[in-house]
């Protein structure tokens, strides 16, 4: 084995409470407190031995804490996004500053989809990596020359020089568990989605989405569009590990893009989850029958992740979704009536809305009413059909996607309906769905079964309307 660079894994601090590491598709602070699991930066962490992963939002570190970890390594990869990139940026020239001789490589989608954008954007980078980074990571931290490194680009004498590309993993179970690293550098308490249970652990069994929606940014950047899967023994053996590592962990998140998009996988995954006796969650598409939500259920299942988007067909059909409004809506009754709770996301904004699909979309929502919903703004991420269409047809009257305080900005504006009608309609959207008798009760009821949701609710109350307050107070002029 060879001797590996000193190498720092860097989720950089930005915004307070900024959940954009790599772990997060809309890399913005939410509505309350939630942090991803760094993910994508635990795996090449896992494949570099002595490596240290420090993820900053959730441990609530800042640059000066973190700008010294520079002096005890050779080598620091940071995964940065569309909205932090700037921030990023300032974070690897603080970092050279504190040790000239740190080699600096930024990962993730921002850029990969822009590699010679991004270096010359950031002169204190070295290089920066394409698709399928973990195996190009570890062998720049195997010390290989970086013009040997396949999938990178790298900047010599002033220039950027590129390498061959580096072919997609199909072996997936060659990707390393991350439960270990967790376990080694994370705190597991400091990770909150507020519809999974806490402690959570969220890992991937696979990458890439077979789906093809225009805004979805991790297939058509770094994830592909074929869900290519790790085995369901490395899966399921991971697990069973996890459990020994994490004994108060009380919930399980695979976040893969679409986990049911594999069926008969799923279903014996769970089933090996089952035997487990392991409380776990995962994405779905809302499509998934009857039987198969049956045996995902008996086997653990609790929660599905649902993007249902819109309620509009036409926006749907204008996003490739390749859904339709009535195969969700059964979707929706068959796991009500198993008992899986859903938690469903929606964007307003994307191509096609206007005054009426926003109400449609509403009125869609409160019918299929999903336990609880999170709404996002459409957001155009370099390197996605709808960024190019929104380019082209002059739909961007704004920039950078999250405001001064890292909070989603609306940057897609319509001739027959502005960003700023957009952007309020998320607020709107909360306070018909969440103020009404159904839910409050429904939302009570948890609260007074259990003291531990009791005192978290009550908190992420407070945060979302603090939130909501900061929203209306951005938005004015
Ligand atoms: S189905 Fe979901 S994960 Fe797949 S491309 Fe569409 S939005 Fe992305």
């Amino acid at each position: 084995m060879p001797d590996f660079l000193r190498t720092l894994f860097l989720h950089a601090p930005s915004w307070e409470g900024f959940d954009g590491g790599a772990g997060a598709r809309y890399q913005a602070r939410r509505e309350v407190r939630s942090f991803w699991y760094p993910t994508w930066l635990a795996q090449p962490a896992a494949l570099v031995p002595g490596s240290r992963l420090v993820d900053a939002p959730p441990a609530g570190l800042t640059l000066a804490d973190v700008a010294p970890l520079a002096r005890d390594h050779d080598l620091a990869v940071l995964h940065t996004s569309a909205p932090s990139f700037a921030h990023d940026a300032r974070v690897a020239e603080a970092l050279k500053a504190v040790n000239p001789r740190l080699r600096v490589g930024f990962v993730g989608a921002h850029v990969a989809v822009a590699r010679e954008a991004a270096l010359a954007a950031a002169p204190a980078v070295d290089f920066v990596t394409g698709a399928e980074f973990d195996f190009t990571v570890q062998e720049v931290a195997a010390g290989r020359p970086l013009a040997e490194v396949a999938g990178l680009s790298f900047r010599v004498n002033g220039h950027a020089e590129r390498t061959a590309e580096r072919a997609v993993l199909e072996d997936m179970d060659r990707l390393p568990w991350v439960v270990d690293v967790y376990k080694r550098d994370l705190e597991v308490e400091r990770y909150f989605i507020g519809y999974l249970l806490h402690p959570y652990v969220s890992l991937y069994t696979g990458r890439g989405c077979r789906s093809r929606c225009t805004f979805c940014l991790w297939p058509q950047t770094v994830g592909g569009q074929r869900y290519r899967t790790r085995s369901v023994e490395h899966v399921v053996e991971e697990i069973a590990h996890a459990r020994r590592l994490f004994p108060q962990v009380r919930e399980y998140f695979f976040d893969d893009d679409t986990f049911t998009d594999d069926r008969p996988r799923a279903e014996a995954i769970a089933r090996g989850l089952g035997r487990l006796g392991v409380t776990w969650s995962c994405n779905a598409k809302a499509d998934v029958p009857p039987e198969t939500l049956r045996v995902l259920r008996d086997n653990g299942l609790r929660l599905l992740l649902v993007g249902y988007e819109s309620g509009s067909q036409q926006i749907l059909n204008n996003v490739r979704k390749g859904i339709r409004l009535d195969r969700a809506r059964a979707f929706t009754r068959d796991a009500r009536a198993l008992g899986i709770k859903i938690h469903g996301t929606f964007i307003m904004g994307l191509p096609g809305e206007t005054r009426e699909t926003i109400e449609e979309t509403i009125r869609f929502a409160l019918d299929v009413d999903p336990d609880t919903l999170q709404v996002s703004l459409a957001a155009p991420y370099p390197g996605t059909a709808l960024f190019e269409e929104a380019r082209a047809r002059g739909w961007l009257e704004a920039e950078p996607l999250v405001d001064g305080s890292g909070v989603q900005s609306s940057v897609l504006g319509y001739p027959h309906l502005g960003r700023t009608e957009i952007f309020d309609s998320v607020e709107a959207f909360y306070r018909r769905f969440y103020f009404r008798p159904r839910k409050i009760f429904a939302i009570g009821g948890e609260m007074a079964r259990d003291p531990a949701v009791l005192r978290r609710r009550l908190g992420e109350g407070v945060d979302f309307l603090r939130f909501m307050a900061r929203r209306r107070a951005a938005r004015r002029p």
